[in-house]
C-alpha cells in the first residue's frame, strides 16, 4: 500500500514553516540565542519550547520501546487526530469510517474538516462488523477509527478483527488506545513495522494522570510521522507541558502502581454495582470506567447529580439505551457512589 497516494496533494506540495528553533539546535547553556525575538530575561518560560519535544520523546521511546522517529506529540489527542484528518482527508471529497457507539471527537473533527462520516454500528457485543465496514468503504475512505478499549463501552476489540481490518482496509487505520494501560491486551504499537497503514494514538490524559497538561501521542511509521510533522504548528506542545510530562514520565513506577490500584478498585466497584437493584447489566470493561444499564438512565443521572455525584449519561448513544458510564475513582469516591446509588 502506498502511503504517498493517500496524502492530500496540498500537503505533499506544502513548504513547511521553519522556526528559529528548527533552523538551529545547539546546547543552550553555552550559546547566545538572538534568533527568535524572545525576551532575554530568564524566567523559565521566556524561550520558545523545543518544537520536536526531544526530551519527552526520548522518555516515551524508552517506556514504550519504540524509536523516537515513530512518535509525534500534540496538544492532546484531539490535536493529533486533527492533524491526521488534515494530512489525509480532502474536504468535501473524502470520507472516514467510525463505529458507534464510540468517542465523539472523530465525528466532530470530520465535520470541522468537511469530511463525510460513514458509520457502521458495533454489533451486540460491541465488536466491529468487519465485512460491513469493508463493504461501506470506497476509494475515498481515508481513515478508519478503531477505539480499543472503546469509549463508552469499555471493551477491547478482538485482535483478529483489528488485524483483518488493517490488512483489508485501503486507507489508514487509526487505533485509539487512550485506555490501553488499563487493558490486558497488547498495544498495537509493536505491529507498526508490519503494517504501513497503521496509526496508534495514546494520551497522557488517562492512566498517566495528566489530563490537565494536554499531551497526546501518535505512533506511526516514520513516513507518516514526517507528514504530520510538516503540518503541525511549530510549537504545538508548550514548555510547561513538556517539563511536567518529563517529570511524570520519570516516575513511571508510580503510574504503574496507580493503574494497579485503579484496576483493584474497578473490581471492587463492579462487585458493589452487582448489588444495586436497578442495574440490569454491567458491561465487561478493559478501561478505567464501567458502562452499566439501568432502569431509567436520565432519572438516575439526575438523582445522582442532586446528591453531588456526576457521571456520564450515554442513553442517547446508539446501542446504549439507558446506559450510564461510571469512571473508577478513589476508594472513598467509589464508596460514595455506591452509597448514593443505593439510597436513590
Ligand atoms: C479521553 C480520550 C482521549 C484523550 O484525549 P486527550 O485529548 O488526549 O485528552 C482520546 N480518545 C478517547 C477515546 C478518549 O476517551
Amino acid at each position: 500500500m502506498s502511503i504517498q497516494k493517500l496524502i492530500r496533494p496540498t500537503i505533499k506540495a506544502l513548504k513547511p514553516y521553519s522556526s528559529a528553533r528548527d533552523e538551529f539546535q545547539g546546547n543552550s547553556d553555552d550559546m547566545v540565542f538572538l534568533d527568535a525575538n524572545e525576551n532575554p530575561f530568564e524566567n523559565g518560560v521566556n524561550r520558545y519550547p523545543d518544537p520536536q519535544q526531544r526530551s519527552v520523546k526520548s522518555l516515551l521511546s524508552e517506556i514504550k520501546n519504540i524509536p523516537e522517529n515513530n512518535i509525534l506529540l500534540g496538544n492532546g489527542s484531539d490535536e493529533v487526530l486533527d492533524l491526521i484528518f488534515r494530512a489525509f482527508c480532502e474536504p468535501n471529497q473524502d470520507n472516514i469510517i467510525t463505529l458507534p457507539p464510540t468517542y465523539g471527537m472523530y465525528s466532530v473533527l470530520a465535520n470541522i474538516n468537511a469530511v463525510e462520516i460513514k458509520s457502521v454500528q458495533l454489533d451486540d457485543n460491541f465488536q466491529p462488523k468487519v465485512d460491513e465496514i469493508l463493504k461501506v468503504s470506497n476509494d475515498n475512505s481515508k481513515l478508519l477509527f478503531l477505539c480499543s478499549p472503546n469509549n463508552p463501552t469499555g471493551n477491547s476489540f478482538e485482535a483478529k478483527s483489528i488485524e483483518e481490518l488493517i490488512k483489508k482496509f485501503q486507507g489508514i487505520v487509526v487505533i485509539d488506545e487512550a485506555y490501553i494501560d488499563f487493558s490486558n491486551e497488547e498495544s498495537w504499537i509493536s505491529k507498526l513495522s508490519e503494517f504501513p497503514n497503521l496509526i496508534v494514538t495514546q494520551t497522557l490524559s488517562k492512566a498517566y494522570g495528566m489530563a490537565g497538561i494536554r499531551l497526546g501521542i501518535c505512533y506511526a511509521s516514520s513516513e507518516i510521522i514526517s507528514v504530520l510533522n510538516r503540518i503541525k504548528p511549530p510549537y504545538n506542545v508548550n514548555e510547561l507541558t513538556q517539563q511536567r510530562a518529563i517529570q511524570q514520565l520519570k516516575l513511571n513506577d508510580l503510574t504503574k502502581k496507580q493503574v494497579e490500584d485503579i484496576l483493584t478498585e474497578r473490581k471492587n466497584l463492579i462487585n458493589q454495582l452487582n448489588t444495586v437493584s436497578y442495574i440490569s447489566k454491567i458491561y465487561p470493561t478493559d478501561a478505567n470506567f464501567v458502562l452499566v444499564e439501568v432502569d431509567d438512565a436520565t432519572k438516575r443521572y439526575n438523582q445522582l447529580i442532586e446528591k453531588g455525584i456526576v457521571i456520564r449519561n450515554r442513553t442517547t448513544q446508539p446501542g446504549c439505551k439507558n446506559c450510564l458510564r461510571l469512571t473508577v475513582g478513589t476508594t472513598f469516591e467509589n464508596k460514595q457512589l455506591i452509597k448514593v446509588m443505593k439510597e436513590i
